[in-house]
């Protein structure tokens, strides 16, 4: 079922997502050469916690982490670790996400390491606006398939390709609430979207193909073909006067 939230609910959900927003411009400032993701794992902890609010990744179906923190061919949900220390070159998804009062918010981006590679920034540079074509489509009347039909077109037009296992969602007083928000599929299909949906959009975007597999972890998703992988995420509401991005700093 689709929770559809007041403006005082919104508002408490961009409570949340502001500190998930900043959450993230901490982890990704802290991107760079010898830094373990164990540490900017902690250092988001710290800030989400000094601000009020819940780390709502830490524990989710046994989560060990505050962010999940992704490194190249790792798509999604890496395990944040000492022993994982980037290097030059490396891409960086850090996804963190704050509870505040209730509400929830959620976001996530793709940082360089140093100097990447010419191929790397191109695959940053078009999940990101991959994002923002989503975003764009998450127009009241319109269905949840024009946003994954705008990212789909959009990615392979650029010649990269669409992950299918795992997809944005609806966001509120669970991390994870209905619908399912693909970032692939058909125009004009799915559920309708009416003011006060707050969605994630959240296209996460291979370099090579679109197959994943999760590592024995259970946790850790990796493309199968070694690609690089980025992702990108704000939650939104949809107005009648378009979508708001609550995530926005
Ligand atoms: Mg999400």
């Amino acid at each position: 079922m689709i929770e559809i939230k007041t403006r005082a609910e919104i508002d408490k959900m961009q409570v949340a997502c502001r500190i998930s927003a900043q959450a993230l411009a901490l982890g990704g400032s802290m991107v760079r050469p010898g830094v373990s993701t164990a540490e900017i794992d902690n250092a988001i902890e710290k800030y989400i916690i000094s601000q009020g609010a819940r780390p709502n990744f830490k524990g989710y179906g046994g989560f060990p982490g505050s962010a999940c923190i992704s490194l190249n061919d790792t798509v999604i949900h890496g395990i944040p670790s000492a022993g994982i220390v980037l290097q030059p070159g490396d891409i960086v998804s850090i996804d963190t996400g704050a509870v505040i009062d209730g509400y929830h918010g959620d976001n996530a981006a793709t940082f360089a390491c140093g100097e990447i590679s010419k191929a790397a920034q191109t695959l940053l540079d078009v999940t990101e606006a991959s994002l923002y074509k989503g975003i764009e489509a998450a127009q009241a009347g319109n269905r949840v398939g024009d946003i994954g039909y705008a990212v789909q077109s959009y990615v392979e037009g650029e010649g990269f390709s669409v992950v299918r296992s795992f997809v944005g969602h609806g966001v509120g007083r669970k991390l994870h609430e209905d619908p399912e928000v693909p970032n692939f599929g058909r125009a004009g299909h799915g559920p309708r979207l009416v003011p006060g949906m707050v969605i994630a959009i959240e296209p996460m975007i291979n370099e090579k193909g679109y197959a994943v597999h999760v590592l024995d972890d259970e946790w850790t998703v990796k493309t199968n073909d070694g690609g690089l992988s980025a992702h990108f995420e704000h939650t939104i509401a949809i107005t009648k006067d378009g979508p708001i991005i609550l995530t926005k700093l």
